[in-house]
């Protein structure tokens, strides 16, 4: 049962930040929902593996892999595992992310600087190690941001215009958001054009990056059906929002499993922000 020709033929799923909030609630649906070996990954092992034990006293079975993705190395690691086990991934979920809260006094360039190396340049990083991995038929979604949609709207019309556009590469956008937290050090992020706001940079990136992702999927891989979105989950219960969020993190799980699940053969979405299991405007 264990042997290598069993591992290459089973499917698996992964998903970062999944030891607590929407990403273990999210593992929980696809233990119920996927017909495959699914991964909680956590940067902290001890975390991880008490997450495990919480869904195995809901009868589930998860399997569990260390991932902080910060870290190169780590990613590099995760990703040779999976490649070597199973042959690549068929679902990758990137969950992981942080947000200062409101009250935080840390400096504005601080905050910019530590929200954009998790929430974009590190789910960037996992996404370049991971993409080649994911196999035809596989399903990614970034977790995003309502934020995304609404920071957009109060960027300068340059920005927008930016972000909107078909042809921004990937290396422009890692520029432009590189310029952010540059600025924002500076304290000229609002001449700049940006919204004052870190989180929603950082999940304006992790959108755009998806949309980036998805034409060029379409242009390298056609055949191979990978649908790729961003996606918010609503406002929900976590450590990251108010306690008087209205979703529990099951259910702000149900978009981004939605989104994991569209059936074999489906075109679309493909490129998309998605709240709510609908396509919203960007
Ligand atoms: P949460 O309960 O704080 O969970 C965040 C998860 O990300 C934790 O497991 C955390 O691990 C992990 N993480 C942080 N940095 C990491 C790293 N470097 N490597 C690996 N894992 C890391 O928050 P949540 O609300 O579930 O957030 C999940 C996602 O939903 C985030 O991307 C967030 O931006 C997004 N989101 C949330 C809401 C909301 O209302 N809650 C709304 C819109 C979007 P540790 O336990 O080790 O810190």
């Amino acid at each position: 049962e264990t042997s290598f020709y069993f591992y290459m033929s089973t499917k698996v799923a992964v998903v970062t930040g999944s030891n607590k909030g929407i990403g273990l609630a999210i593992v929980r649906a696809l233990c119920k929902q996927f017909n495959g070996d699914v991964y909680v990954t956590s940067r902290d092992v001890g975390r991880g593996e008490e997450a495990v034990k919480t869904l195995n006293s809901e009868g589930l079975k998860p399997k569990f892999h260390q991932l902080d993705i910060n870290d190169l190395n780590s990613i590099k690691n995760a990703a040779a595992y999976f490649k070597g086990k199973y042959g690549g991934v068929d679902i990758l979920i990137n969950n992981a992310g942080i947000a200062f809260k409101a009250s935080d006094t840390t400096p504005f360039g601080v905050q910019a600087e530590v929200t954009l190396r998790t929430n974009f340049f590190a789910t960037r990083d996992v996404l370049t190690h991971f993409l080649p991995l994911v196999k035809a038929g596989g399903r990614v979604v970034n977790v995003s941001s309502m934020l995304s949609a609404s920071g957009l709207k109060q960027c300068s019309p340059e920005l927008q215009q930016r972000f909107r556009s078909e042809d921004i590469t990937e290396d422009e956008l890692v520029a432009l958001m590189q310029r952010f937290v540059d600025e924002a050090k500076k304290g000229e992020h609002k001449q700049g054009g940006w919204p004052d706001m870190s989180y929603a940079v950082s999940k304006i990136g992790v959108t755009v990056l998806s949309m980036i992702h998805a034409r060029r999927l379409s242009k390298e891989r056609p055949k191979d059906g990978i649908l790729i979105n961003a996606c918010c989950p609503g406002w929900v219960r976590t450590e990251i929002a108010a306690p008087g969020a209205p979703k529990s993190p099951d259910e702000g799980a149900i978009t981004p499993v939605y989104l994991a699940l569209l059936a074999p053969g489906a075109t679309e979405p493909h490129g998309k922000y998605v709240s709510d299991k609908e396509v919203q405007p960007w």
